[in-house]
């Protein structure tokens, strides 16, 4: 059996910065003798998490009263800037695992809103990161979150000079039918919209890559948490195609079924928040079974 891993797979850069900051916490934590916490999970994946807990003592905390001050780790997402001042002034040092590119849409909307310019997000007003970038301009009136492109508010003024980007990890299809029926509506006021790219290319690179792979392999097998959307995505996506597909958080999901259909060539892709450690797990459970 030849097992074919997917070019792009895995920690995004954003990820992995963001483990980095938890790992660094760590060191400084046990020098400092202060607890390490995580602003919400770190990354969607609970074989991860579990290790956090239990190997380094990190505990995932929402609010600064949950706790005793320590080093409060800022995750990919990032945080609203009150519930980062309230962290602070709680006596918490922070340390930001904030990704760049979620880093850059919080001083693009700060931007905006000095300009007085009127703000579109498209993305999951439930979303962590929107609730970041949302947090980066509080009490700003003229900001707006959108879901669909059937769901854009009556409230919206035309006949204001305003701008859109959208969540990084959005669809960019959902994003573009957006922009084009606010387009649309713009079109007949002299007001401009301005559109910002803002989709993380790093999806994208990692589901043309799966693509690439599901043509070589006669099956595929999708490694990561399953409430990571980015890893669902991917395994819709092979579904999609015809090719038989698993999807496994961890090696004792491993079906006898992938082994027993005897597939000359299994390709392996993970989600974004998958550790290597696992994918390296599950590829040596692979082999041993193979070789039985
Ligand atoms: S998907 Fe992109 S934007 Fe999101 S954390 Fe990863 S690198 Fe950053």
């Amino acid at each position: 059996m030849n097992i074919i891993r997917s070019e792009v797979m895995g920690f995004c850069s954003g990820v992995r910065t963001a483990v980095n900051a938890v790992y660094d916490a760590v060191e400084l934590g046990k020098k400092l003798g202060m607890p390490v916490y995580t602003i919400g999970p770190l990354i969607h994946n609970e074989m991860f998490l579990e290790k956090l807990r239990v190997e380094m003592g990190v505990r995932e905390i929402r609010s600064p009263e949950e706790a005793s001050p320590g080093l409060a780790v800022i995750r990919a997402h990032g945080i609203p800037e009150s519930e980062r001042v309230a962290f602070l002034e709680n006596g918490y040092q922070i340390i930001d695992g904030t990704c760049q590119r979620v880093l850059r849409s919080q001083q693009l909307v700060r931007k905006y809103a000095t300009e007085g310019k009127q703000i579109f997000i498209a993305g999951n007003p439930e979303h962590g990161e929107v609730h970041a970038v949302l947090g980066a301009v509080e009490g700003y009136p003229l900001v707006f979150v959108i879901d669909e492109p059937e769901n854009i508010p009556d409230t919206i003024d035309y006949s204001l000079s305003s701008v859109i980007l959208s969540q990084t990890t959005f669809s960019l299809d959902r994003y573009t039918n957006i922009y084009k029926k606010l387009i649309e509506r713009f079109s007949e006021t002299a007001a401009d919209l301005e559109i910002i790219d803002s989709i993380c290319p790093s999806t994208l690179n990692q589901q043309k890559a799966l693509t690439k792979l599901t043509a070589v392999a006669d099956a595929i097998l999708v490694i990561g948490g399953k409430q990571s959307a980015n890893t669902r995505r991917l395994f819709e996506m092979v579904k999609e195609s015809g090719t038989p597909v698993w999807y496994v958080s961890g090696e004792e999901e491993l079906d006898s079924k992938l082994l027993t259909l005897t597939f000359d060539t299994i390709g392996i892709t993970a989600g974004a928040s998958t550790p290597e450690w696992l994918v390296e797990d599950i590829i040596r459970k692979l082999r041993l079974l193979s070789d039985l």
